[in-house]
């Protein structure tokens, strides 16, 4: 087990200030075009993977060459705190790694992983396709289906899936989908789409309130076929699952969406401590500049002592961030750590952007100035990936020990 520390090594410290920079002068100055396009930011796609900062190779280092599990959620940070909807578009194919990560074999990851993200001269995209139009919270729900054709060694899959991060861009498709619907959540699996199967699609592509550049749709799924060798994991895991679900035993496993969300929420959690820093510190600055009443507005305390409330709750933030991500390195969660630091970060993401509108004033409120942009960003952190109320259900029952519903 790694000691956990607060102070970050050698290379983590050169990759911070490197992505730092990166999201100064390549980020924060596009932020406001691509929310007002609302398109997925390409070029700066490439420019992070032509500087090495987007492709599997620096997911794997950031994953795997770091025991203290901090490095990702470091790297998350200053590129949101740069601008979130550029952000996503650089991490969201991390969520369909993270996907086939968790569910694939080894074979499986070496082979569609780096499909997720291409090269710096052809960048490629990846999605996780869990959500439904009426299964958001509820991912036992999903309605999509997964049937075997026996005589193709094929699965045919059909449904909708909303709300998904690269949905119809994507080159990968990770598609969650139900084996057998009446096991609900245990009779789920995961598959791989390819590039251009035929009978996926994009259907309505989402007009949002924030994180505009980066692009949600819905992914529709129509006679769907993949190869056998598409299912995560392999049938025999599957079926061996599905027999003991059957027979009521528990299997140890959790649901394959689940399992994706839970090892992805410190790096959701940073990507919103990021987001609340920009604005932060936009907000002192700009208040020890602004003056009214003959001084700048930092000199009243109503304004400062609301600037160390920010500061304190960036940092309880940061905090619940670091130690679940060193547990998801270092023995696992205890007590739900992971959904705790995705709940703490998210409102401290949505608050601390709503005050720094207040200090700003009227200049606050327009697109102008980024805070606006900032705030309007923040709120998806209380939604996707687990709502607030989803986090809080993860805690009370890991804490109680009890099925709260
Ligand atoms: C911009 C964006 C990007 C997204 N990207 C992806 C993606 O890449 N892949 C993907 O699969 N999904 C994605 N999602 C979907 C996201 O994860 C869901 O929107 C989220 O899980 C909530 O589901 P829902 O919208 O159906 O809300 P619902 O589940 O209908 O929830 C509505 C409200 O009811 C509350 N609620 C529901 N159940 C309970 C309960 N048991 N107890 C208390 N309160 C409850 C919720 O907290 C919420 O406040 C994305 C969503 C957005 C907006």
């Amino acid at each position: 087990m790694t000691e956990f520390s607060l102070q970050l090594n050698e290379d983590q410290l050169q990759l911070q200030s490197w992505v730092h920079e990166f999201a100064e002068t390549v980020l924060r100055p596009a932020g406001e075009e691509w929310d007002e396009r609302e398109e997925t930011p390409w070029p700066i796609i490439q420019e992070a993977a032509k500087i090495g900062l987007y492709g599997m190779d620096f997911m794997a280092q950031a994953l795997m060459g770091d025991p203290t599990g901090l490095t990702l959620p470091v790297t998350i940070e200053e590129l949101f705190w740069g601008d979130a909807g550029i952000g996503l578009s650089i991490f969201g194919s991390g969520l369909a790694a993270a996907g086939i990560a968790g569910a694939g074999t080894p074979e499986q990851v070496m082979e569609w992983v780096p499909q997720c993200y291409g090269d710096a001269d052809d960048v490629k995209l990846g999605a996780f396709c869990v959500s439904e139009p009426d299964a958001g919270s509820d991912v036992s729900s999903l309605r999509t289906r997964a049937v075997y054709d026996q005589a193709s060694d094929e699965w045919v899959l059909n449904g909708t899936k909303a709300w998904i991060t690269n949905g119809g861009i994507a080159n990968i498709h990770v598609v969650v989908a139900s084996v057998d619907l009446e096991l609900k959540g245990r009779g789920q699996a995961s598959f791989i789409i390819p590039p251009n199967t035929k009978g996926l699609s994009q259907g309505q592509k989402y007009k949002k309130h924030g994180i505009r550049a980066s692009h949600t749709a819905e992914v529709v799924l129509e006679d769907v076929r993949v190869p056998g060798a598409c299912l995560l994991g392999g049938k025999d895991k599957l079926d061996a699952r599905l027999a003991k679900a059957r027979d009521h035993q528990r299997t140890g496993e959790k649901q394959p969406a689940m399992a994706t969300f839970e090892s992805t929420r410190p790096a959701v959690a940073a990507m919103a401590v990021g987001i609340a820093r920009a604005a932060y510190e936009y907000s002192r600055d700009y208040a020890k500049e602004r003056q009214a009443f003959g001084k700048p507005i930092i000199m009243n305390q109503a304004i400062a002592f609301m600037l160390a409330d920010m500061a304190t709750e960036i940092d309880a933030s940061r905090l619940l961030v670091w130690r679940a991500a060193w547990l998801a390195n270092n023995g696992g969660y205890t007590n739900a750590e992971g959904s705790m630091c995705k709940l703490k970060a998210g409102r401290t993401a949505t608050w601390v952007t709503e005050r720094a509108i207040q200090i700003l004033g009227g200049y606050g409120y327009v697109r102008e100035y980024p805070v606006e942009r900032f705030h309007r960003d923040a709120k998806i952190m209380d939604i996707f990936e687990g709502t607030e109320q989803i986090q809080q259900l993860v805690i009370s029952r890991a804490i109680s020990g009890m099925r709260i519903e």
